[in-house]
């Protein structure tokens, strides 16, 4: 008998590639400034604006914009979460 039979990462291959929990997708952004807000927020605070989506990737914090280079490039002047991409 010459048979080999292959076994491969026996059982240590599990748990791997778990998605961690999406606490991203309870924000929504601001259309305006892309500011992140709560789903229970009604208007933004950074802009005053209610115009909001769900619709958006990236999340950004900033905690001092003026020295941020991330804030420069997303005309970021406020701290807060933002997002980098919003549509
Ligand atoms: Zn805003």
């Amino acid at each position: 008998m010459d048979h080999r039979g292959l076994k491969e990462g026996e059982g240590s291959n599990q748990g791997e590639g778990e998605v961690s929990k999406r606490t991203t997708a309870r924000f929504k952004c601001c259309l305006r400034c892309k500011a992140l807000l709560t789903s229970q927020a009604n208007i933004c605070p950074n802009c005053k604006s209610s115009d909001f989506t769900f619709d958006w990737n990236g999340l950004v914090v900033v905690f001092d914009p003026e020295t941020s280079v991330i804030a420069k490039v997303l005309n970021i002047t406020k701290p807060g979460r933002y997002a980098i991409k919003c549509r």
